[in-house]
C-alpha cells in the first residue's frame, strides 16, 4: 500500500486529515451530528403498533352480533370486514414505515425501513384481496344471487364502491411491480412515480370503509377515530417527506460551486450554502439530492456526503452509471440543489466496540470516508478499500491521509470478484482482531451481501455489523 501525502485541490476546502485546525488560516465550523438512535422508540413504535392492530380486531369484533352471523352470508360478511379492517390498518404502517419520521429512521436506517416495508407488503395486499372476495361472497349470500350479480350491484349501487375498486385494483398493479423480478426491470424512477399512486389508491378506499363497514355504519364515534387515524398518517406524510425537505431546502439554499475530476467516471461536486452548522449530520450518512436544473429538477437521487461538511461547503462524490449521475458531471457552477434528509443509520452512534473495521467497494467509499473523518481516534481503524481496477480506487488519496491520522490501517485490495472473494477466512486473515470490532460496509449489492455473509460466518454479532447498500 502506498501512502502519498493528500492532494488539497484550489478552491476546494475539503481537508483530508479530518483536522482542518493544522491548516493555516481557516477555522473549521463545526456542525451538529445527527441525533443518537433511541431504541426505546424503536419498541414504543412496535407496541403503538400491535396495540393498533389489537384495536382494530377488538372493533371488529365488538360490533358484530351473533345474530348478523347467523344470517345468510353472515360468516362471511365477517370474515371480510375484519380482513378489510386488518388490511387497511397494516396498509396504513406501511405507509408510516417509509414516511421518515426522525426517530424512527434513525433506527431503522435506509436498509432496514425498505426490509420491513417488504416484508410486511403482502400481508395488507392479501388482507385487502381476502376482504373483496368474502364481502363480495357474503353479500351474493345475503341477496340470494350469483357472486359476479352482487359484484355488478356494488358498482352501481353501493356509495364509493367504484372508488374502492379502483384504489384495490391500483394497490394489485403496485403489488405485482414491486415483486423483485418486475422491479428490477423497471426504471427506478418508474417504479417511484407508480409507487405514490399508493396513496391514491388508498384515499379512493377511504369513503367506502366509512359508508358501508359495519364497525362504522351507525357509530360515530369508530367513524371519528378512523378518520383521525387516517388524517394523523397523512399528515406525517406530508411533514416528513414534503415540508421538512422543503424547510431544510429553503433554509440551506444550497448551490453548485464546483464540479471536479476524482478520476474515470467518478467527480465530486461541492456546494455552498447558509446556515450548515445547524444541519445535524454525521459521518456516513446521504441525502436524496434533487438538482434544480433542466431535466433533472424532478427526481431526487441518494448519494453519501463524501467528506464532513465544512459550513459553507458540503461535498459528494458520484459515480456516473445511468442518466442522473451522468448529468451530475455537467452541471453548472450556479445550480440550486434541494435536499431531503441526512438519513442512514450507518454512523458511529451505531458503534458497539472501541474498534472499527470499515469495508468499501467501489463507491461505497464515500460514506465510509465521510464516517472515517467523524470516528474518534481511538478507534483504530482498518480500512479495507475494493476495486476493480487502481484507477476505481476513488478518493484514494484522502482516505489513506484519514487512516494515517487516526494511526490506523489501509488495505486495498485491486482485482475482480472473482480474484479477490471476500470470505470469513479471508477476513479473519486481513484483521485477526476481526470479532473485537465493529464492521461497516457500503458499497453495490454483491459486494455488501458477501461482506456481511463473511462477517457473520466468521462470528460477529448482529449488533456489530452496519451496512448500506448503493442501490434499491
Ligand atoms: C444510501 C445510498 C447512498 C448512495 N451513495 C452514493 C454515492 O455516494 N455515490 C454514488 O456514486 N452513488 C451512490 N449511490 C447510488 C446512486 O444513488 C445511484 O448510482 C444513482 O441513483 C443512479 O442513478 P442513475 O440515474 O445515474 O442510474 P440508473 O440507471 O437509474 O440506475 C443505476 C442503478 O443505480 C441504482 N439506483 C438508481 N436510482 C436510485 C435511487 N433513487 N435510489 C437508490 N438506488 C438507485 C439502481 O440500483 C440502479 O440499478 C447511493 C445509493 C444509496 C441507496
Amino acid at each position: 500500500m502506498s501512502v502519498s501525502s493528500a492532494r488539497v485541490r484550489a478552491g476546494t476546502v475539503f481537508d483530508p486529515s479530518g483536522d482542518a485546525r493544522q491548516r493555516k488560516g481557516r477555522r473549521r465550523v463545526p456542525v451538529r451530528p445527527s441525533p443518537a438512535p433511541r431504541p426505546w422508540l424503536g419498541r414504543l413504535a412496535v407496541a403503538a403498533t400491535f396495540t393498533g392492530l389489537a384495536a382494530v380486531v377488538i372493533l371488529g369484533i365488538a360490533t358484530e352480533t351473533r345474530t348478523e352471523l347467523r344470517l345468510p352470508g353472515g360468516v362471511a360478511t365477517f370474515i371480510g370486514s375484519m380482513t378489510g379492517l386488518t388490511g387497511m390498518y397494516l396498509a396504513l404502517v406501511m405507509v408510516l414505515i417509509v414516511a421518515r419520521i426522525p426517530p424512527l429512521e434513525r433506527i431503522l436506517g435506509q436498509d432496514g425501513m425498505l426490509r420491513w416495508h417488504r416484508r410486511l407488503s403482502a400481508w395488507p395486499l392479501s388482507l385487502i384481496a381476502a376482504h373483496a372476495v368474502f364481502v363480495t361472497i357474503g353479500y351474493a349470500q345475503a341477496a340470494r344471487t350469483g357472486v359476479l350479480h352482487q359484484l355488478n350491484a356494488f358498482l352501481a349501487h353501493y356509495a364509493d364502491m367504484l372508488a374502492a375498486t379502483v384504489g384495490f385494483l391500483l394497490m394489485v398493479a403496485i403489488g405485482i411491480v414491486s415483486i423483485r423480478a418486475l422491479r428490477q426491470r423497471l426504471r427506478r424512477e418508474t417504479w417511484w412515480v407508480l409507487h405514490l399512486y399508493m396513496y391514491l389508491a388508498l384515499a379512493l378506499s377511504f369513503a367506502h370503509v366509512i359508508a358501508l363497514g359495519p364497525a362504522f355504519v351507525g357509530h360515530p364515534l369508530t367513524q371519528v377515530l378512523w378518520s383521525v387515524v387516517w388524517a394523523l398518517t397523512a399528515g406525517t406524510v406530508l411533514v416528513y417527506r414534503v415540508g421538512l425537505p422543503v424547510m431544510r431546502s429553503l433554509r440551506h439554499r444550497l448551490r453548485v460551486v464546483e464540479v471536479h475530476r476524482e478520476g474515470p467516471g467518478v467527480v465530486s461536486v461541492v456546494m455552498s450554502g447558509r446556515q450548515l452548522e445547524r444541519l445535524a449530520v454525521s459521518g456516513g450518512q446521504f441525502m436524496a439530492w434533487r438538482f434544480l436544473a433542466r431535466g433533472l429538477w424532478w427526481q431526487a437521487h441518494p448519494y453519501s456526503l463524501s467528506a464532513m461538511p465544512q459550513p459553507p461547503y458540503l461535498r459528494i462524490t458520484v459515480k456516473q452509471v445511468g442518466d442522473h449521475s451522468a448529468a451530475v458531471a455537467r452541471l453548472k457552477r450556479g445550480t440550486r440543489v434541494a435536499i431531503e434528509g441526512p438519513y442512514g443509520n450507518v454512523t458511529g452512534h451505531a458503534r458497539t466496540n472501541d474498534k472499527v473495521v470499515l469495508v468499501a467497494g467501489g463507491i461505497g467509499v464515500t460514506a465510509l470516508r465521510s464516517l472515517l473523518e467523524d470516528l474518534p481516534k481511538g478507534t483504530d481503524p482498518v480500512v479495507i478499500v475494493r476495486a476493480s481496477s487502481e484507477s476505481q480506487l476513488v478518493l484514494r488519496d484522502e482516505v489513506a491521509e484519514l487512516v494515517r491520522h487516526r494511526k490506523g490501517t489501509l488495505i486495498e485490495l485491486v482485482g475482480s470478484r472473482r480474484e479477490i472473494a471476500l470470505h470469513s477466512q479471508g477476513l479473519l486473515q486481513l484483521v485477526p482482531d476481526l470479532l473485537a470490532r465493529d464492521l461497516y460496509t457500503c458499497g453495490p449489492p454483491g459486494l455488501v451481501e458477501d461482506v456481511v455473509e463473511a462477517a457473520r460466518s466468521a462470528g460477529m454479532p448482529h449488533h456489530a455489523v452496519h451496512y448500506e447498500v448503493f442501490s434499491w
